[in-house]
């Protein structure tokens, strides 16, 4: 994931700042994200690629998709995925929060954004359209579309031979979603060969 990461940026920083067309520079950064009890490992990964307009007066920031952050969140992508899956398959929220290490309230918030703000967004459109129909339900992400990508939800608390795997197509589908500074960020995530064709 971190070499996908890297490839993106690269996509990225060979285009030019949206706001004044100025050349783009690496300013990467250190960021500190949680694991909780599921993501441990990917702990270590704690470089964003990042992008800032070297023209005086402007230095916008454009942030590239990434496959590990989702956003400002503190978690990594995949324990977002992961503890949202879990969050619904179980009966009770204190089942996925011992399981995931991550408190029900963010496991709450996270479970609203899938459900309100996540079908809502135009790179869920964009890819929905490439699924072989019927696309994953709207009204049961992340579940429906870990399911889809050949995930087993009901097994996912435990790392399994697939797990690994469906994580990453996940990642590919919703590196678009990461970020948005640069806008149309699904093209750059095509062009590093990173969003393979849905099954
Ligand atoms: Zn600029």
């Amino acid at each position: 994931m971190a070499k996908l990461d890297e490839s993106i940026a690269a996509q990225v920083a060979a285009g030019r700042c949206r706001h004044c067309g100025g050349p783009l520079h690496q300013a990467n950064y250190q960021r500190k994200p949680r694991g909780g009890l599921i993501g441990g490992p990917g702990e270590a990964f704690s470089l964003r690629h990042s992008l800032c307009c070297g023209r005086r007066g402007c230095r916008k920031r454009a942030l590239p998709p990434s496959l590990r952050f989702l956003g400002r969140r503190v978690y990594l992508e995949v324990v977002v995925v992961l503890a949202s899956v879990l969050a619904q398959t179980v009966r009770e929220i204190g089942a996925a929060t011992a399981a995931s290490g991550v408190p029900w309230r963010t496991l709450r918030r996270w479970g609203a954004w899938w459900r309100d703000v996540f079908p809502r967004l135009a790179m869920w459109a964009e890819l929905r359209a490439r699924f072989v129909p019927p696309p994953p339900d709207d009204s049961a992400l992340p579940r429906s579309l870990v399911a889809r990508l050949g995930g087993d939800p009901t097994s996912l608390g435990e790392p399994g031979p697939g797990l690994a795997e469906v994580v990453l197509k996940v990642a590919r589908c919703l590196a678009p979603a990461t970020t948005n500074s640069v806008p149309e960020g699904s093209r750059f995530v095509v062009a590093a060969g990173v969003v393979a064709t849905m099954v």
